[in-house]
This record gives structure tokens, C-alpha cells and sequence, in this order.
């Protein structure tokens, strides 16, 4: 008789990965059911946004990615052309979530979002796209050239245009020293970038697409300050003129901003600008005393 020996713990790790592989797939196939209801309208027409840019409302707006979890509740808030909101606090507030509806993944439950006065559901999501430009959290770069990787932000953009976006977002210098530039690989087994250099790289694709929109999703790894301060320069050029939304993690880099927004629980417990929010002594005063204390230490 053969008999099998098989750690108990081995198939515990064996369990666990199966386990998660299928929390996985599941949430996998939960997101691509929920990006199937965000279809056009019959007859839905192109977002018009006008010469003097495109303004932001959120208004009243309920949402849960699962009917039994309420993440965002009444929501109101409003971005006028041209001008920054920032949206601060804690982890799983639902900061992510307003960005992730101004760019039609979802539709929301309750309320309206509009852009240029235009309501979201009834223009098509390929406009809504092509007026908004991301910075991600964590860009992803095709396994290509790192002037392809640039390029994408516009499709059939020049080689002088592609450089000169490179060269807004301060990433110009670092590609022509590299021995293949422009044509440089990047991924797996190419050229790594670093944390910093993918935002570079994201922001000179975003240049290049030139969107009135733009939203930012800061980093959550910290940049050391000098290059989070040089970032945030080149952001601040990126976004001059446009109607942006920077989801902030340091609120460092956001007490110039027109706005902030202060969130907990998917509510918008505060707002004003950064000297407004201290003298409140409230939720924000306290993040940002926090915020000091550590980076002193
Ligand atoms: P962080 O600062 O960590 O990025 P956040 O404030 O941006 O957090 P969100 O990503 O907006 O938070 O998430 C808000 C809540 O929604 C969290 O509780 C999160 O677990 C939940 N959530 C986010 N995405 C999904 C999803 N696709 N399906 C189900 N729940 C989700």
C-alpha cells in the first residue's frame, strides 16, 4: 500500500493560497459584473466641454460597491474650472472612490455627478475618458519603449511633442542619458524605474493627452521630501489652468490648494482651505499635527 505523507502545514499553505486565489477571482469577476452596468445610454451624446474649461459637481451622491457595505454617503462638493480640490483622510475613507466616479468605473446609487453641467450617465464614458487624465497611485508601464510609454497619452503624438512632455515632467534629462533614450525597454526585463520616475512618466503622458480634468492619486510610498517636493512642482504645472482632483496623502503637498476635503467614514466631515481647516481644531488640525510630529522625528 503506498501511503502518502504530506506535511499538515504545507497543506495549510497550499489551502490558504487556493483560498485567496479565489477571493481573487471573485473579486475580479464582482468588478468586471459592476463595469458592465456602467453602459452608455441609448442615444447618449459626447461630453462638450467649453473653451473656458470643465467644472466638477458632486451633489448628493450615495455609493457602495455592495449593497449591504454604504461606502460614500451624501457627498456634495464642487470643483469650478481651472481650480484644486484635494481630498484628505484616513485609509478606506473613500478618496479613491470619488475618483474612481468621476471616471465612470461605476455609476453612483443616489445623486449626480456633472461635469460642465453635463450629467455623467448621459454622455458617453469615451468622452468622460478623454477629458479626464489620471496620475495613478502606481502606474502601470507597458512591457515596450519608454517613449511608447509616454506616447500612449496620445496616440500619433510627434517625437518632438513626446519629448517636450518629458520634458515638463522633468523626466527629459534622465532618458536622453540612457544609451538607447527614448527607445530604452522598459519592465520585466528592461529598464526598472523607480517610484518616482513612474510618476514622471505618468505625468508627461497626461501632459501629452492635455485633458481639462485631472485627477491625482499621490503615492502612498513616501518619496523622499526632496523628490516629493519636485513632483509636486511639476504636478502643479501639469495642472495649471486645469480643473484637477488630488487625492493627497501628505497633507504637506495640498495646503495650497483651492479646497480641501476632509473625509471619514465616506462622509465629508470638514472643508475649507488649509488655514481654515487648522483654526477649526478639528479633524484636520489633528492630521496635520500628526503629520508634523513624525516628520520632525
Ligand atoms: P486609501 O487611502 O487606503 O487609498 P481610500 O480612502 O482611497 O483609501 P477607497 O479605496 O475609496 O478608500 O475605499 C473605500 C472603501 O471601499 C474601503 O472600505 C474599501 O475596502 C472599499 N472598496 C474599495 N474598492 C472596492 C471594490 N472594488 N469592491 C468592494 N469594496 C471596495
Amino acid at each position: 500500500m503506498i501511503q502518502l505523507y504530506i506535511p499538515l502545514g504545507f497543506l495549510g499553505v497550499i489551502y490558504r493560497e487556493i483560498k485567496q486565489s479565489l477571493t481573487d477571482l471573485d473579486r475580479m469577476f464582482g468588478l468586471l459584473e459592476q463595469s458592465r452596468e456602467v453602459q452608455d445610454q441609448p442615444g447618449a451624446t459626447a461630453l462638450r466641454v467649453p473653451a473656458e474649461g470643465a467644472g466638477v459637481v458632486f451633489d448628493a451622491v450615495d455609493f457602495a460597491y455592495h449593497p449591504s457595505r454604504p461606502i460614500l454617503q451624501g457627498v456634495s462638493f464642487e470643483i469650478p474650472p481651472g481650480r484644486t480640490v484635494a481630498v484628505v483622510g484616513p485609509s478606506g475613507s473613500g478618496k479613491s472612490t470619488l475618483a474612481r466616479l468621476l471616471y465612470r468605473f461605476y455609476d453612483v446609487d443616489a445623486g449626480h455627478i456633472r461635469i460642465a453641467g453635463q450629467e455623467l450617465r448621459e454622455v458617453t464614458q469615451d468622452s468622460v475618458r478623454q477629458a479626464i487624465g489620471i496620475v495613478p497611485q502606481d502606474t502601470v508601464l507597458f512591457n515596450d519603449s519608454i517613449g511608447y510609454n509616454i506616447a500612449y497619452g496620445r496616440p500619433g503624438a510627434s517625437q518632438a511633442e513626446v519629448e517636450e512632455a518629458a520634458r515638463a515632467a522633468r523626466i527629459h534629462g534622465f532618458i536622453a542619458a540612457l544609451p538607447q533614450g527614448y527607445d530604452t525597454p522598459v519592465g520585466e526585463r528592461g529598464l526598472k524605474l523607480s517610484g518616482g520616475e513612474k510618476q514622471r512618466v505618468a505625468i508627461a503622458r497626461t501632459l501629452l493627452k492635455n485633458p481639462p480634468i485631472l485627477i491625482f492619486d499621490e503615492a502612498t510610498s513616501a518619496l523622499d521630501s526632496a523628490n516629493e517636493r519636485a513632483i509636486q512642482a511639476e504636478l502643479h504645472s501639469a495642472a495649471a489652468g486645469k480643473t484637477a482632483l488630488v487625492i493627497a496623502h501628505r497633507l504637506s503637498t495640498i495646503a495650497d490648494a483651492h479646497q480641501i476635503l476632509v473625509m471619514e467614514a465616506g462622509r465629508i466631515v470638514e472643508r475649507g482651505h488649509h488655514t481654515e481647516l487648522l483654526a477649526l481644531n478639528g479633524v484636520y488640525a489633528r492630521m496635520w499635527a500628526l503629520q508634523q510630529s513624525h516628520e520632525g522625528a
